[in-house]
Order: C-alpha cells, then structure tokens, then sequence
C-alpha cells in the first residue's frame, strides 16, 4: 500500500509515491488532535484542535479529484482519538459516501483508535 499525505501533488511522473498498479492510495484524515489517553510514547502534540467540516469537505474534493482514475481509495481516521469526535466521524463519512465521485468498489475507510470509547453509538453502518 502506498500513502499520500494532504498536500499539493507534484506532477503524477515525479511523485514518489503514485502506484498506477491496483494498490488503493492512502489518504489520511486527522479529526481531531484530543485524546483520552496520555500513552508515555506518543508523538501527538494534544490540543482541542479538531477538523471542521468545511476543511473535511475541502480534504475529501483534494482526494476525488488526485486519486488516479478507477483506482481504490483508503480513507483512514487518525487523531489523537478520533471516536471522541463521533459526530464528526458520521458527518465526514456521510460527505465521503455521498460525494458525487463516490465508488463504495472503490472506497474503503479505516479507523485508528486506542479502542477504549467503543460503544453501539460508535458503529457506522
Ligand atoms: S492513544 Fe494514541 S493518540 Fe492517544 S495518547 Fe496514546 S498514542 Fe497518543
């Protein structure tokens, strides 16, 4: 699997990591910077940061319109913790399953999380 970070492309015969082949692209979204936690090895600076929607909605126009043609997509969501922003997490799944370029052939999500708030609310159907 190969993994793009959120940021300007250079063009596509230049990126390292561009797989024309059928490896889906990685694209990670970070919710939020909280977390429940405070793991003695963790790299995550802790703040109250979390993504807003209309960045979400920007995020994901970046993914449809970079992810090459026909490809596989991975959506993965990181934080900090990411289940502490359910409601976020819903919201920005609805936005990536009901954007126009939508493929649910295509799409897959993933989610990052220290497991300790799961719940039946957190399930995503
Ligand atoms: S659960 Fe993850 S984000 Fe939270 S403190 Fe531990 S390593 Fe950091």
């Amino acid at each position: 699997m190969t993994t793009r970070m959120l940021s300007p492309s250079p063009p596509r015969d230049l990126h390292p990591f561009m797989d024309s082949g059928s490896r889906p692209q990685r694209y990670t979204l970070c919710l939020t910077l909280r977390c429940n936690l405070a793991c003695s090895y963790c790299y995550v600076t802790k703040s109250p940061i979390t993504m807003s929607l209309s960045t979400a909605r920007r995020a994901l126009d970046f993914i449809y319109s970079h992810a090459p043609p026909n490809g596989s997509i991975e959506i993965g969501f990181f934080g900090g913790e990411p289940l502490l922003e359910f409601p976020l997490l819903a919201d920005v799944t609805d936005l990536i399953e009901n954007h126009p370029s939508y493929d649910p052939t295509r799409v897959s999500l993933t989610l990052t999380t220290n497991g300790t708030i799961f719940s039946d609310a957190s399930r995503i159907s």
